[in-house]
């Protein structure tokens, strides 16, 4: 998919109620979104897999949910107040906003700015006549930091003393709570600690539709272990989030990425960091983060709380600090991936068109659509859709002729269409259509439920 089938993307996510123009009835609020009736199943059942495969099947992991809002010392042991913010710039001509150093990137792509001061940021936009994209003068305001974490206050007084942040990651939470976990489960080192939710980051530049967004979703998880341990961890992770992505979301191998981090561009409390980027419709982007933290995080809060965070290892009498290994993803990232990998056009061979969603099975908001052929056949119709909706996502659909019903399904992802007709009630059978292939079969009620269970296995 190309970046001009971006907007055929959104507005079919749009029509068919997966993502829906946050406060659309007001004008919109820039750059957020709401997930309709189709989105909300497709992301509970990303969420519910990535839970499945990484906290609740794992030998190793257990999961957690902590709050939004944390008392503030955290974000200042963490770093993330005073550090966490992006350098600015603005057109003095056109009032346009640069992030700096995205700026920088754009245009001279080989050079390296990590540790260049915000005076030595403007230099080398101004030695190098990068002009401003939009107006094209070169004249500049001085670079300035603005805070990414969103400001609030807890309680009735509005005053310093009552500021308060929304989380602008879920990791702090688990790290916090690291001896509450482990003294309460009483897991040995290694283990991890799963968490998925909302965080909150006030961009600069959000854009992409769902791929940049104030307020986003994250699955992260905070894996453990004993910086002497001769396993490679980091390596054992990278492995399971590509198994991950290939076997439970079926993304197409082709079309994501294995680049690791130059150490230029590593985080300050990174040791190691890989990246696994996608081509999304506007280009190559970020999708999913692996980082070695080693002790960086645990450390930070060991100090800032002057508590003992230590874990003590009772078989060897050891006491150290773990290191950690984080997978890290958001979760609209992912379904962007996954939206614009499923949406496919096709010349059908009457010359028509068809548009087809190929949403991984794991992932399509229904497996089956029930359809009576004629209105003779809705009762019997309705019947068999409330049979099957126990072990089934079934939908019921009796509006349009079966032309119609079969391309809304297969707008929508639907992966088997189950028309009842004349003949069904003489030889107790159905057809049932499969989405990509359009093939038909015809299947004895009786057997219909066995039948189903070994295709959507
Ligand atoms: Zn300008």
């Amino acid at each position: 998919m190309s970046i001009e089938n971006m907007d055929e993307l959104i507005n079919h996510l749009k029509s068919q109620g997966f993502v829906f123009q946050g406060s659309e009835i007001y004008g919109g609020l820039a750059n957020s979104w709401d997930y309709g009736p189709l989105g909300v199943e497709i992301k509970s059942k990303l969420k519910s897999l990535w839970w499945k495969y990484f906290v609740k099947k794992n030998e190793f992991n257990v999961g957690l949910d902590s709050s939004i809002i944390l008392n503030d010392n955290v974000w200042k042991s963490s770093g993330h107040i005073g550090n966490f913010n992006d350098p600015l710039i603005d057109c003095k001509n056109c009032k346009a906003r640069y992030r700096a150093d995205k700026l920088i990137e754009e245009n001279l792509p080989n050079i390296v700015i990590s540790g260049c001061t915000l005076e030595q940021l403007k230099a080398i936009i101004l030695e190098n006549k990068i002009n401003c994209p939009k107006c094209g003068k070169l004249d500049y305001t001085d670079i300035r930091k603005f805070e990414l974490m969103f400001k609030t206050y807890q309680g009735v007084i509005a005053d310093d003393s009552s500021v308060v942040h929304l989380r602008p990651e879920t990791a702090q939470g688990i790290f916090i709570n690291f001896k509450n976990v482990q003294r309460t489960t009483r897991k040995k080192i290694p283990f991890g600690i799963g968490q998925m939710g909302k965080s909150f980051r006030n961009e600069i530049t959000p854009g992409n539709f769902i791929f940049r967004t104030r307020e986003f979703e994250q699955m992260e998880l905070e894996f453990f272990f004993n910086p002497n341990d001769s396993k490679d961890w980091f390596e054992y992770w990278l492995n399971k989030v590509i198994i991950f992505l290939n076997e439970e979301i079926n993304l197409d191998s082709k079309k994501y990425h294995i680049r690791h981090h130059e150490r230029e561009e590593l985080s300050h409390y990174s040791k190691k960091t890989v990246d696994i980027e996608f081509d999304f419709p506007f280009g190559r982007g970020e999708l999913w983060g692996i980082s070695h933290r080693g002790d960086f995080d645990l450390k930070a809060h060991q100090n800032g709380s002057k508590q003992n965070l230590m874990y003590l290892d009772t078989d060897t009498n050891e006491k150290y600090l773990p290191n950690v290994i984080e997978p890290s993803v958001g979760v609209e990232r992912l379904l962007l991936a996954i939206f614009s990998q499923s949406y496919v056009e096709e010349l059908l061979d009457d010359g028509t068109k068809r548009i087809v969603f190929k949403l991984p099975k794991k992932l399509a908001p229904y497996q089956i659509a029930i359809i009576p052929l004629q209105k003779q056949q809705n009762d019997k119709a309705y019947e068999l859709f409330n049979e099957l909706l126990t072990d089934f996502d079934a939908v019921y659909d009796i509006t349009g002729n079966i032309g119609k019903r079969y391309r809304r399904q297969d707008a929508i992802g639907t992966l088997y269409c189950i028309t009842i007709d004349f003949d069904s009630e003489a030889d107790k059978k159905v057809t049932v259509r499969e989405r990509d292939t359009m093939q038909q079969e015809r299947i004895l009620i009786s057997e219909l439920k066995n039948y189903l269970e070994q295709k959507l296995k």
